[in-house]
């Protein structure tokens, strides 16, 4: 029965947690990377399911008194709370393992998963103050409350507060501009002064064209030059967010919050990109910035694209290639055969990169973003080649 009642406080104690690593909080993020948070989110959320309903079988399983719980006629709030949280602990890692599958779009989902999140963790502080096993004297029922309410107010702060906060700094659109691929940059300027300041490599959350309580919030890389005034992003045009952006008019108001990402260069080592259609734009910030900066560092792209004429930036990194010390690969799925390429046709791979790296591949960092068949061959290839993990940096755009 210890061990069943241990699992209750363990899944409540990992669904405390939870509200720190979702929550996109600036000295958590920076330090272990989003990408890793959010993976470390789902795959505790994952334990915390099995807690969860692991905590009622051991129960029952050892004393099937315990069944009463569950019996409207024995305890009917306590009844359906519980048969509630069981139906919610299931939907909400159901829905988040299987979102797309569902055809459930990101903005409901999230909606729903923090609603759920909310209401089971209500239900289980409730839940363990009532039964109040382990939770005598009042004192630890009142640090229980504190202790989770706290954590509750963790996701408040990030569904309300922040937004409230972001509105107070508002943007407008300057420049909405065409690029290759189905592509379109967007230019923002401050309305209240200084833009906020970002490292390359970095993105922020974006609203546009609404409040920022909004839930079409999506997060973007900057791609402009951290030394321009504005900043601007591209996106490729992919759904019910990106689709607008081709309409999308000069004056209009726009929210940022951020920046967030580890996805950075250090001020002294070289840098080495493997990047893959619109994955390229926090190496465009990078870029742009080092031409800005007369930065004399090496820098060598590896640049994968379907075909030549989609390669977003073609002309611009053409430019930049002359004014700094960058090598570009331009690596080409489908090259019409009367096509020339100084480059490489194909898909990028261990012998590619292996070809193009660095005789001192220990002063390099390396940089991955892309689909993700080209950002797991590349990871596999820099481990197997021999890379010190801490030099290679990956953003994954799709986290959830
Ligand atoms: C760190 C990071 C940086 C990114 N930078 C860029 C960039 O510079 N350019 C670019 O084109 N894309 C970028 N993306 C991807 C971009 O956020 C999604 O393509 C965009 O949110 C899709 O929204 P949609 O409604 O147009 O498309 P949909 O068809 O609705 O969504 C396509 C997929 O995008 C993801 N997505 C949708 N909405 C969100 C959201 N609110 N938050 C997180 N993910 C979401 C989901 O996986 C979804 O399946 C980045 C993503 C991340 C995580």
């Amino acid at each position: 029965m210890e061990f069943g009642v241990a699992l209750g406080f363990l899944a409540l104690a990992i669904f405390g947690l939870q509200s720190l690593f979702s929550g996109r909080f600036h000295w958590i993020a920076p330090t272990y990377g989003m990408d890793n948070i959010m993976h470390f989110h789902r795959k505790m959320g994952l334990v915390a399911f099995l807690f969860v309903l692991g905590h009622p079988i051991t129960l029952i399983l050892t004393d099937p008194g315990f069944l009463s719980y569950f019996d409207p006629r024995v305890n009917l709030m306590r009844a359906i709370a519980l048969s509630f949280v069981t139906v919610a602990i299931i939907g909400i890692t159901v829905t988040s393992i299987w979102r797309v599958a569902f055809k459930l779009n990101y903005e409901k989902w999230r909606l729903l998963h923090g609603f759920l999140a909310l209401a089971i963790v209500f239900v289980g502080v409730v839940h363990s103050i009532q039964v109040g096993h382990y939770l005598d004297p009042l004192w630890k029922k009142i640090a229980l409350a504190v202790i989770m309410g706290a954590s509750m107010y963790l996701v408040l702060h990030t569904r309300f507060v922040r937004p409230w906060q972001n509105k107070k700094r508002p943007y407008k659109i300057v420049d909405v501009k065409p690029e290759r691929d189905e592509c379109y940059s967007v230019t923002l300027a401050s309305e209240k002064g200084r833009r906020l300041t970002f490292t390359p490599g970095q993105f922020a959350w974006i609203t546009i064209n609404s409040s920022p309580f909004t839930l079409q919030q999506h997060p973007f890389s900057f791609a402009s030059s951290a030394s321009d005034t504005t900043v601007s992003f591209t996106a490729k045009s992919m759904g019910d967010f990106t689709g607008t952006w081709k309409d999308l008019k000069a004056e209009t108001t726009a929210f940022l919050e951020g920046p967030f990402g580890s996805f950075t260069p250090e001020p002294d080592s070289h840098l080495f990109f493997v990047m893959g259609g619109i994955g390229i734009t926090p190496c465009m910030s990078m870029l742009r910035t080092m031409r800005d900066r007369k930065d004399t560092r090496k820098a060598t792209l590896l640049y994968a694209n379907k075909n030549w004429e989609g390669v977003t930036f073609r002309e611009e990194l053409e430019e930049i290639s002359r004014e700094i010390n960058l090598k570009i690969v331009h690596v080409i799925e489908d090259l019409p055969e009367d096509e020339e390429l100084d480059g490489e046709e194909g898909r990028i791979d261990q012998d590619m990169i292996e070809k193009y790296l660095p005789p001192e591949p220990n002063t390099y960092m390396y940089f991955i973003c892309g689909p993700g068949p080209l950002m797991d061959v590349a990871e596999v290839a820099f481990h197997n080649l021999g890379i010190n993990w801490r030099r290679i940096y990956s953003e994954r755009f799709e986290i959830v």
